[in-house]
Protein backbone atom coordinates (compact mmCIF):
# COMPACT_ATOMS: atom_id res chain seq x y z
CA UNK A 1 0.00 0.00 0.00
CA UNK A 2 1.21 3.47 -1.12
CA UNK A 3 2.22 5.28 2.34
CA UNK A 4 0.72 8.88 2.03
CA UNK A 5 0.95 12.32 3.76
CA UNK A 6 -2.62 13.07 5.69
CA UNK A 7 -4.03 15.97 7.70
CA UNK A 8 -6.67 15.71 10.03
CA UNK A 9 -8.44 18.79 11.61
CA UNK A 10 -9.70 18.38 14.72
CA UNK A 11 -7.50 15.01 15.03
CA UNK A 12 -7.71 15.39 18.79
CA UNK A 13 -11.55 15.31 18.99
CA UNK A 14 -13.63 12.00 19.20
CA UNK A 15 -14.35 11.32 15.59
CA UNK A 16 -10.84 13.35 14.65
CA UNK A 17 -9.07 10.69 17.23
CA UNK A 18 -10.67 7.75 15.15
CA UNK A 19 -9.82 9.04 11.74
CA UNK A 20 -6.26 9.48 12.75
CA UNK A 21 -5.87 6.06 14.03
CA UNK A 22 -7.28 4.55 11.19
CA UNK A 23 -4.98 6.03 8.90
CA UNK A 24 -2.03 5.88 10.49
CA UNK A 25 -2.59 1.76 11.38
CA UNK A 26 -3.04 2.04 7.40
CA UNK A 27 0.44 3.24 7.31
CA UNK A 28 -0.24 6.56 6.40
CA UNK A 29 2.24 9.33 8.05
CA UNK A 30 -0.56 11.33 9.70
CA UNK A 31 -0.71 15.12 11.36
CA UNK A 32 -3.61 16.97 13.15
CA UNK A 33 -3.43 20.57 14.28
CA UNK A 34 -3.42 21.66 17.58
CA UNK A 35 -4.66 25.50 19.01
CA UNK A 36 -3.79 24.88 23.27
CA UNK A 37 0.05 23.34 23.56
CA UNK A 38 -1.00 21.55 27.07
CA UNK A 39 -4.05 19.80 25.89
CA UNK A 40 -1.67 18.77 22.77
CA UNK A 41 0.98 16.99 24.67
CA UNK A 42 -1.76 15.30 26.59
CA UNK A 43 -3.19 13.86 23.33
CA UNK A 44 -0.35 12.71 21.70
CA UNK A 45 1.14 10.95 24.72
CA UNK A 46 -2.04 9.13 25.14
CA UNK A 47 -2.04 8.16 21.22
CA UNK A 48 1.69 7.29 21.29
CA UNK A 49 0.79 4.79 24.24
CA UNK A 50 -1.12 3.03 21.05
CA UNK A 51 2.23 2.82 19.34
CA UNK A 52 1.12 5.95 16.97
CA UNK A 53 3.02 8.74 16.35
CA UNK A 54 1.29 11.88 14.87
CA UNK A 55 2.98 15.18 13.93
CA UNK A 56 0.98 17.95 15.66
CA UNK A 57 1.13 21.65 13.88
CA UNK A 58 -0.51 24.53 15.83
CA UNK A 59 -3.32 25.98 13.83
CA UNK A 60 -6.75 27.50 14.17
CA UNK A 61 -8.82 26.61 11.43
CA UNK A 62 -11.33 29.32 11.48
CA UNK A 63 -8.01 31.75 10.40
CA UNK A 64 -6.86 31.36 6.97
CA UNK A 65 -3.45 33.07 7.71
CA UNK A 66 -3.00 30.18 10.66
CA UNK A 67 -3.69 27.73 8.31
CA UNK A 68 -1.08 28.44 5.62
CA UNK A 69 1.46 28.50 8.49
CA UNK A 70 -0.35 25.69 9.37
CA UNK A 71 0.22 23.62 6.12
CA UNK A 72 3.52 24.79 5.32
CA UNK A 73 5.19 23.70 8.51
CA UNK A 74 3.08 20.08 8.26
CA UNK A 75 5.07 20.18 4.71
CA UNK A 76 8.20 21.05 6.20
CA UNK A 77 7.91 18.10 8.49
CA UNK A 78 5.80 15.34 6.81
CA UNK A 79 6.17 16.53 2.79
CA UNK A 80 3.40 17.24 0.47
CA UNK A 81 -0.15 17.07 2.13
CA UNK A 82 -1.76 14.04 -0.03
CA UNK A 83 -5.26 12.83 2.11
CA UNK A 84 -7.07 16.19 3.96
CA UNK A 85 -9.19 15.84 6.22
CA UNK A 86 -11.74 18.80 6.95
CA UNK A 87 -12.89 17.29 10.12
CA UNK A 88 -12.87 20.51 12.96
CA UNK A 89 -15.93 21.52 13.86
CA UNK A 90 -18.09 23.30 16.47
CA UNK A 91 -21.80 23.91 17.29
CA UNK A 92 -23.12 26.66 19.06
CA UNK A 93 -26.72 25.89 19.46
CA UNK A 94 -29.75 28.46 19.80
CA UNK A 95 -33.28 28.67 18.06
CA UNK A 96 -32.49 31.63 15.36
CA UNK A 97 -34.35 34.38 16.51
CA UNK A 98 -31.80 34.43 19.87
CA UNK A 99 -28.89 33.19 17.63
CA UNK A 100 -26.33 36.63 17.76
CA UNK A 101 -24.10 37.15 14.69
CA UNK A 102 -21.30 35.75 16.66
CA UNK A 103 -22.27 32.01 17.43
CA UNK A 104 -23.48 32.60 13.36
CA UNK A 105 -20.08 33.74 12.27
CA UNK A 106 -18.30 31.08 14.36
CA UNK A 107 -20.06 28.24 13.37
CA UNK A 108 -19.59 29.45 9.55
CA UNK A 109 -16.00 30.17 10.32
CA UNK A 110 -14.82 26.63 11.66
CA UNK A 111 -17.24 24.84 9.85
CA UNK A 112 -17.40 25.85 6.22
CA UNK A 113 -14.59 28.64 5.81
CA UNK A 114 -12.61 26.09 6.91
CA UNK A 115 -12.74 23.99 4.28
CA UNK A 116 -11.00 27.45 2.26
CA UNK A 117 -8.48 27.94 4.92
CA UNK A 118 -7.22 24.85 5.10
CA UNK A 119 -7.58 23.08 1.40
CA UNK A 120 -6.52 26.65 -0.31
CA UNK A 121 -3.20 25.86 0.59
CA UNK A 122 -2.79 22.29 -0.70
CA UNK A 123 -4.67 22.13 -3.76
CA UNK A 124 -2.43 23.52 -5.96
CA UNK A 125 0.33 20.87 -4.80
CA UNK A 126 -2.22 18.04 -4.96
CA UNK A 127 -2.79 19.10 -8.52
CA UNK A 128 0.71 19.24 -9.53
CA UNK A 129 1.39 15.70 -8.34
CA UNK A 130 -2.10 14.70 -9.79
CA UNK A 131 -3.39 12.71 -7.00
CA UNK A 132 -5.10 13.97 -3.71
CA UNK A 133 -7.95 12.26 -1.52
CA UNK A 134 -10.01 15.42 0.45
CA UNK A 135 -12.99 14.54 2.53
CA UNK A 136 -15.07 16.54 3.89
CA UNK A 137 -16.76 15.49 7.54
CA UNK A 138 -20.20 17.45 7.50
CA UNK A 139 -23.40 16.27 8.92
CA UNK A 140 -26.74 14.83 8.95
CA UNK A 141 -28.00 18.16 10.26
CA UNK A 142 -26.32 20.02 6.85
CA UNK A 143 -29.20 17.57 4.87
CA UNK A 144 -32.01 17.59 6.88
CA UNK A 145 -31.70 21.19 8.96
CA UNK A 146 -31.83 20.95 12.69
CA UNK A 147 -34.31 22.65 15.20
CA UNK A 148 -31.25 25.34 17.05
CA UNK A 149 -28.83 24.63 14.27
CA UNK A 150 -29.50 27.40 11.96
CA UNK A 151 -25.88 28.46 11.83
CA UNK A 152 -24.32 24.88 11.62
CA UNK A 153 -26.91 23.25 9.44
CA UNK A 154 -25.98 26.65 6.86
CA UNK A 155 -22.20 25.94 7.23
CA UNK A 156 -23.13 21.75 7.00
CA UNK A 157 -24.93 21.96 3.88
CA UNK A 158 -22.54 24.53 2.48
CA UNK A 159 -19.52 21.71 2.34
CA UNK A 160 -21.63 19.58 0.10
CA UNK A 161 -21.69 22.62 -2.48
CA UNK A 162 -17.33 22.84 -1.77
CA UNK A 163 -17.14 19.35 -1.93
CA UNK A 164 -19.13 18.95 -5.86
CA UNK A 165 -17.41 22.29 -7.01
CA UNK A 166 -13.88 21.09 -6.20
CA UNK A 167 -14.79 17.56 -7.54
CA UNK A 168 -15.67 18.58 -10.48
CA UNK A 169 -13.10 21.35 -10.81
CA UNK A 170 -9.95 18.54 -9.64
CA UNK A 171 -10.96 15.40 -11.13
CA UNK A 172 -8.74 15.44 -14.24
CA UNK A 173 -5.86 15.47 -11.57
CA UNK A 174 -6.36 12.84 -10.28
CA UNK A 175 -7.95 14.38 -7.03
CA UNK A 176 -11.04 13.10 -5.29
CA UNK A 177 -13.50 15.28 -3.38
CA UNK A 178 -16.13 13.69 -0.94
CA UNK A 179 -18.38 14.40 1.81
CA UNK A 180 -18.80 12.47 4.70
CA UNK A 181 -22.27 13.26 6.96
CA UNK A 182 -22.24 11.73 10.26
CA UNK A 183 -25.52 11.32 12.21
CA UNK A 184 -25.27 11.59 16.09
CA UNK A 185 -22.13 9.84 17.39
CA UNK A 186 -21.06 9.05 21.32
CA UNK A 187 -18.71 11.78 21.28
CA UNK A 188 -17.99 14.89 23.46
CA UNK A 189 -19.97 16.98 21.41
CA UNK A 190 -23.34 15.08 21.30
CA UNK A 191 -22.84 13.73 24.81
CA UNK A 192 -22.81 17.63 25.96
CA UNK A 193 -26.31 16.85 25.03
CA UNK A 194 -28.90 16.82 27.57
CA UNK A 195 -30.17 13.15 28.00
CA UNK A 196 -33.43 13.44 27.98
CA UNK A 197 -32.99 15.36 24.31
CA UNK A 198 -30.21 12.42 23.40
CA UNK A 199 -33.05 9.39 24.21
CA UNK A 200 -35.39 11.51 21.79
CA UNK A 201 -32.48 11.24 19.35
CA UNK A 202 -31.56 7.31 19.73
CA UNK A 203 -35.54 6.74 19.43
CA UNK A 204 -35.52 8.19 15.86
CA UNK A 205 -32.27 6.28 14.60
CA UNK A 206 -33.28 2.45 12.98
CA UNK A 207 -30.56 0.63 14.14
CA UNK A 208 -31.47 2.03 17.31
CA UNK A 209 -28.13 3.14 19.05
CA UNK A 210 -25.53 6.60 18.46
CA UNK A 211 -22.95 5.95 15.91
CA UNK A 212 -19.06 5.48 16.96
CA UNK A 213 -15.89 7.16 15.34
CA UNK A 214 -14.95 4.38 14.42
CA UNK A 215 -17.29 3.72 12.13
CA UNK A 216 -16.92 7.34 10.75
CA UNK A 217 -13.30 6.62 10.44
CA UNK A 218 -13.53 3.36 8.31
CA UNK A 219 -15.46 5.25 5.48
CA UNK A 220 -12.93 8.30 5.85
CA UNK A 221 -10.03 5.17 4.97
CA UNK A 222 -12.29 4.38 2.71
CA UNK A 223 -12.56 7.15 0.30
CA UNK A 224 -9.24 7.97 0.91
CA UNK A 225 -7.57 4.92 -0.30
CA UNK A 226 -6.17 4.30 -3.70
CA UNK A 227 -9.10 1.89 -4.89
CA UNK A 228 -11.58 4.96 -4.25
CA UNK A 229 -10.02 6.65 -7.38
CA UNK A 230 -13.37 6.78 -8.93
CA UNK A 231 -15.28 8.26 -6.26
CA UNK A 232 -15.74 11.60 -6.58
CA UNK A 233 -18.56 14.52 -5.55
CA UNK A 234 -20.85 11.93 -3.19
CA UNK A 235 -21.75 12.57 0.01
CA UNK A 236 -21.80 8.84 2.05
CA UNK A 237 -24.74 9.56 4.91
CA UNK A 238 -23.38 7.01 7.96
CA UNK A 239 -26.04 7.67 10.15
CA UNK A 240 -27.84 4.35 11.19
CA UNK A 241 -30.89 5.01 8.57
CA UNK A 242 -32.04 8.26 10.74
CA UNK A 243 -31.78 10.53 7.39
CA UNK A 244 -32.40 8.10 4.40
CA UNK A 245 -32.37 10.85 2.25
CA UNK A 246 -28.97 12.48 -0.22
P1 LIG B 1 -15.13 17.21 19.01
O1 LIG B 1 -15.70 18.40 19.68
O2 LIG B 1 -14.86 15.97 19.77
O3 LIG B 1 -13.77 17.61 18.26
C1 LIG B 1 -13.66 18.79 17.51
C2 LIG B 1 -12.22 18.96 17.10
O4 LIG B 1 -12.14 20.16 16.29
C3 LIG B 1 -11.27 19.17 18.27
O5 LIG B 1 -10.03 18.56 17.97
C4 LIG B 1 -11.10 20.69 18.31
O6 LIG B 1 -9.88 21.11 18.85
C5 LIG B 1 -11.13 20.99 16.82
N1 LIG B 1 -11.43 22.39 16.59
C6 LIG B 1 -12.54 23.06 16.92
N2 LIG B 1 -12.45 24.34 16.54
C7 LIG B 1 -11.24 24.48 15.95
C8 LIG B 1 -10.54 25.56 15.36
N3 LIG B 1 -11.07 26.78 15.27
N4 LIG B 1 -9.31 25.33 14.86
C9 LIG B 1 -8.76 24.11 14.93
N5 LIG B 1 -9.35 23.04 15.47
C10 LIG B 1 -10.58 23.22 15.99
O7 LIG B 1 -16.12 16.92 17.78
P2 LIG B 1 -16.47 15.58 17.03
O8 LIG B 1 -15.30 14.68 16.97
O9 LIG B 1 -17.73 15.06 17.57
O10 LIG B 1 -16.81 16.15 15.57
C11 LIG B 1 -15.88 16.09 14.50
C12 LIG B 1 -16.59 16.57 13.25
O11 LIG B 1 -17.72 15.74 12.99
C13 LIG B 1 -17.13 18.00 13.35
O12 LIG B 1 -16.97 18.66 12.13
C14 LIG B 1 -18.59 17.80 13.65
O13 LIG B 1 -19.38 18.88 13.24
C15 LIG B 1 -18.87 16.55 12.83
N6 LIG B 1 -20.02 15.79 13.27
C16 LIG B 1 -20.07 15.26 14.53
C17 LIG B 1 -21.17 14.53 14.92
C18 LIG B 1 -21.25 13.87 16.24
O14 LIG B 1 -22.29 13.26 16.49
N7 LIG B 1 -20.26 13.95 17.10
C19 LIG B 1 -22.31 14.33 14.01
C20 LIG B 1 -22.14 14.93 12.72
C21 LIG B 1 -21.03 15.63 12.38
P3 LIG B 1 -9.79 21.83 20.30
O15 LIG B 1 -9.47 20.72 21.24
O16 LIG B 1 -8.69 22.81 20.11
O17 LIG B 1 -11.12 22.47 20.56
Amino acid sequence: MTQRTALVTGGTGGIGTAIVRYLARQGHRVATNYRDPARADAWRAAIAQEGIEVAMVQGDVSDPASCEAMVRELESKLGAVEILVNNAGITRDTTFHKMSYQQWTDVVNTNLNACFNVTRPVIDGMRGRKWGRIVQISSINGQKGQYGQANYAAAKAGMHGFTISLAQENAKFGITVNTVSPGYVATDMVMAVPEEVREKIVAQIPVGRLGKPEEIAHAVAFLTGEEAAWITGTNLAINGGHYMGW
